[in-house]
Protein backbone atom coordinates (compact mmCIF):
# COMPACT_ATOMS: atom_id res chain seq x y z
CA UNK A 1 0.00 0.00 0.00
CA UNK A 2 2.76 2.35 1.08
CA UNK A 3 4.64 1.44 -2.19
CA UNK A 4 1.68 1.99 -4.56
CA UNK A 5 2.70 5.27 -6.16
CA UNK A 6 6.27 4.45 -7.31
CA UNK A 7 4.88 1.95 -10.19
CA UNK A 8 5.41 3.46 -13.27
CA UNK A 9 7.89 6.08 -11.90
CA UNK A 10 11.27 5.43 -13.49
CA UNK A 11 9.69 2.82 -16.46
CA UNK A 12 7.60 4.82 -17.66
CA UNK A 13 5.59 3.63 -20.41
CA UNK A 14 4.29 0.75 -18.66
CA UNK A 15 1.39 1.43 -16.88
CA UNK A 16 -1.16 -1.18 -15.78
CA UNK A 17 -2.55 -2.98 -13.56
CA UNK A 18 0.01 -4.00 -9.92
CA UNK A 19 0.58 -7.70 -9.05
CA UNK A 20 -2.64 -8.54 -7.25
CA UNK A 21 -4.73 -5.34 -8.35
CA UNK A 22 -7.93 -4.79 -6.77
CA UNK A 23 -10.27 -7.48 -8.73
CA UNK A 24 -12.87 -3.90 -9.98
CA UNK A 25 -9.20 -2.20 -10.79
CA UNK A 26 -8.63 -5.46 -13.29
CA UNK A 27 -11.91 -5.13 -14.74
CA UNK A 28 -11.53 -1.28 -15.05
CA UNK A 29 -8.44 -2.14 -17.09
CA UNK A 30 -9.31 -4.81 -19.31
CA UNK A 31 -12.12 -2.41 -20.63
CA UNK A 32 -10.02 0.23 -21.07
CA UNK A 33 -7.94 -2.40 -23.62
CA UNK A 34 -10.44 -2.32 -25.55
CA UNK A 35 -11.21 1.39 -25.94
CA UNK A 36 -9.19 2.27 -29.44
CA UNK A 37 -7.85 5.53 -29.95
CA UNK A 38 -10.13 7.24 -32.89
CA UNK A 39 -6.85 8.35 -34.61
CA UNK A 40 -4.96 5.08 -34.44
CA UNK A 41 -7.36 2.88 -34.64
CA UNK A 42 -4.81 -0.37 -33.74
CA UNK A 43 -3.83 1.17 -30.97
CA UNK A 44 -5.87 1.08 -27.44
CA UNK A 45 -5.80 3.75 -24.80
CA UNK A 46 -3.73 1.15 -22.91
CA UNK A 47 -1.41 0.79 -25.69
CA UNK A 48 -0.78 3.98 -25.88
CA UNK A 49 0.00 4.71 -22.04
CA UNK A 50 -3.10 7.65 -21.93
CA UNK A 51 -4.04 5.94 -18.57
CA UNK A 52 -2.13 6.10 -16.29
CA UNK A 53 -4.08 4.95 -13.22
CA UNK A 54 -7.02 3.08 -12.05
CA UNK A 55 -7.83 3.79 -8.34
CA UNK A 56 -10.95 1.76 -6.49
CA UNK A 57 -13.09 4.42 -5.06
CA UNK A 58 -15.28 3.46 -1.54
CA UNK A 59 -18.74 2.46 -2.68
CA UNK A 60 -21.07 4.86 -1.02
CA UNK A 61 -19.06 6.90 0.94
CA UNK A 62 -18.95 10.67 0.24
CA UNK A 63 -21.17 11.23 -2.17
CA UNK A 64 -23.84 8.76 -1.51
CA UNK A 65 -24.30 7.42 -5.11
CA UNK A 66 -24.64 3.96 -4.39
CA UNK A 67 -26.88 1.74 -6.29
CA UNK A 68 -24.48 -1.34 -6.29
CA UNK A 69 -22.25 0.51 -8.71
CA UNK A 70 -18.41 -0.43 -8.34
CA UNK A 71 -16.86 3.45 -8.22
CA UNK A 72 -13.40 4.02 -9.74
CA UNK A 73 -11.21 7.05 -10.64
CA UNK A 74 -9.36 6.76 -14.05
CA UNK A 75 -7.02 9.71 -14.76
CA UNK A 76 -5.78 9.85 -18.49
CA UNK A 77 -3.22 12.04 -19.60
CA UNK A 78 -3.91 12.70 -23.41
CA UNK A 79 -1.49 12.21 -25.81
CA UNK A 80 -1.50 16.00 -27.63
CA UNK A 81 -2.93 19.06 -26.51
CA UNK A 82 -4.35 20.28 -29.77
CA UNK A 83 -5.52 16.95 -30.17
CA UNK A 84 -8.97 17.11 -31.38
CA UNK A 85 -9.37 13.87 -30.05
CA UNK A 86 -8.98 13.97 -26.47
CA UNK A 87 -12.52 14.75 -25.41
CA UNK A 88 -13.93 11.71 -27.84
CA UNK A 89 -11.73 9.42 -25.81
CA UNK A 90 -12.58 10.54 -22.69
CA UNK A 91 -16.29 9.88 -23.66
CA UNK A 92 -15.24 6.44 -25.17
CA UNK A 93 -13.47 5.75 -21.31
CA UNK A 94 -16.20 6.67 -19.57
CA UNK A 95 -19.13 4.51 -21.95
CA UNK A 96 -16.87 1.61 -21.67
CA UNK A 97 -16.42 1.38 -17.51
CA UNK A 98 -19.93 2.18 -18.24
CA UNK A 99 -20.72 -0.88 -19.62
CA UNK A 100 -18.56 -2.82 -17.58
CA UNK A 101 -20.74 -1.46 -14.44
CA UNK A 102 -17.91 0.53 -13.09
CA UNK A 103 -19.29 4.01 -11.82
CA UNK A 104 -15.71 5.84 -13.23
CA UNK A 105 -14.79 9.17 -12.81
CA UNK A 106 -12.81 10.00 -15.24
CA UNK A 107 -9.55 12.88 -14.23
CA UNK A 108 -7.65 14.42 -17.29
CA UNK A 109 -4.50 15.47 -16.35
CA UNK A 110 -2.00 17.19 -18.96
CA UNK A 111 1.44 17.14 -16.67
CA UNK A 112 3.54 15.44 -16.57
CA UNK A 113 3.03 15.54 -20.67
CA UNK A 114 2.04 12.58 -22.46
CA UNK A 115 5.16 11.31 -24.41
CA UNK A 116 5.56 8.38 -26.73
CA UNK A 117 7.93 6.97 -24.54
CA UNK A 118 4.69 6.00 -23.19
CA UNK A 119 3.56 3.63 -25.69
CA UNK A 120 4.01 0.22 -24.56
CA UNK A 121 5.68 -2.61 -26.12
CA UNK A 122 2.73 -3.89 -27.47
CA UNK A 123 1.75 -0.73 -28.95
CA UNK A 124 4.96 0.01 -30.70
CA UNK A 125 4.68 -3.67 -32.34
CA UNK A 126 0.96 -3.13 -33.44
CA UNK A 127 1.81 0.15 -35.28
CA UNK A 128 4.88 -1.10 -37.22
CA UNK A 129 2.00 -3.90 -38.53
CA UNK A 130 0.10 -1.11 -39.77
CA UNK A 131 3.50 0.94 -41.61
CA UNK A 132 3.33 3.72 -39.03
CA UNK A 133 6.87 4.29 -37.62
CA UNK A 134 7.52 3.90 -34.11
CA UNK A 135 8.89 6.44 -32.08
CA UNK A 136 12.23 5.87 -31.01
CA UNK A 137 12.30 4.14 -27.13
CA UNK A 138 12.98 6.32 -24.33
CA UNK A 139 17.45 6.41 -23.83
CA UNK A 140 17.66 5.87 -27.70
CA UNK A 141 16.50 9.45 -28.51
CA UNK A 142 19.52 11.97 -27.60
CA UNK A 143 18.54 15.32 -27.03
CA UNK A 144 21.14 16.86 -28.64
CA UNK A 145 20.06 14.98 -32.39
CA UNK A 146 17.37 16.52 -33.39
CA UNK A 147 16.26 14.04 -36.33
CA UNK A 148 17.93 10.90 -36.47
CA UNK A 149 17.73 8.70 -39.41
CA UNK A 150 13.67 7.43 -39.96
CA UNK A 151 13.73 4.04 -41.74
CA UNK A 152 11.10 3.00 -44.39
CA UNK A 153 8.32 0.69 -42.88
CA UNK A 154 8.00 -0.84 -46.17
CA UNK A 155 11.53 -1.37 -47.55
CA UNK A 156 14.03 -0.58 -44.80
CA UNK A 157 16.01 2.30 -46.01
CA UNK A 158 17.40 5.01 -44.41
CA UNK A 159 16.80 7.56 -47.56
CA UNK A 160 13.53 9.07 -46.14
CA UNK A 161 12.44 12.56 -45.93
CA UNK A 162 9.93 14.84 -43.90
CA UNK A 163 7.29 16.00 -46.99
CA UNK A 164 5.02 17.89 -44.20
CA UNK A 165 4.76 18.37 -40.73
CA UNK A 166 1.40 17.11 -40.50
CA UNK A 167 0.35 13.52 -41.87
CA UNK A 168 -3.07 12.18 -41.73
CA UNK A 169 -3.54 13.80 -38.12
CA UNK A 170 -2.17 16.54 -36.36
CA UNK A 171 -0.06 13.99 -34.31
CA UNK A 172 2.31 12.46 -37.02
CA UNK A 173 4.40 13.67 -39.58
CA UNK A 174 4.18 12.63 -43.45
CA UNK A 175 7.27 11.43 -44.48
CA UNK A 176 8.61 10.31 -47.56
CA UNK A 177 11.03 7.48 -48.75
CA UNK A 178 13.14 8.26 -51.53
CA UNK A 179 14.63 4.54 -52.07
CA UNK A 180 10.83 3.53 -52.82
CA UNK A 181 8.93 6.36 -53.24
CA UNK A 182 6.31 5.59 -50.59
CA UNK A 183 4.99 7.84 -48.17
CA UNK A 184 4.53 7.13 -44.46
CA UNK A 185 3.76 8.20 -41.24
CA UNK A 186 5.30 9.35 -38.15
CA UNK A 187 4.63 10.13 -35.01
CA UNK A 188 5.99 13.27 -33.67
CA UNK A 189 8.06 13.06 -30.44
CA UNK A 190 6.80 15.30 -28.02
ZN1 LIG B 1 11.00 2.57 -48.78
Amino acid sequence: MAHAEQAGGANAGCWGPEPGADPRVLTAWAALAGVMDPEIPVLSVVDLGIVRSVVRDDDGGGDGGGDGRLAVTVTVTPTYSGCPATGVIVLEVETALARAGLDATVRVVIAPPWTTDWISETGRAKLAEVGIVPPPAAGKRALTAPQEAIACPLCGSTDTAQISRFGSTACKALHRCNACLEPFDVFKCH
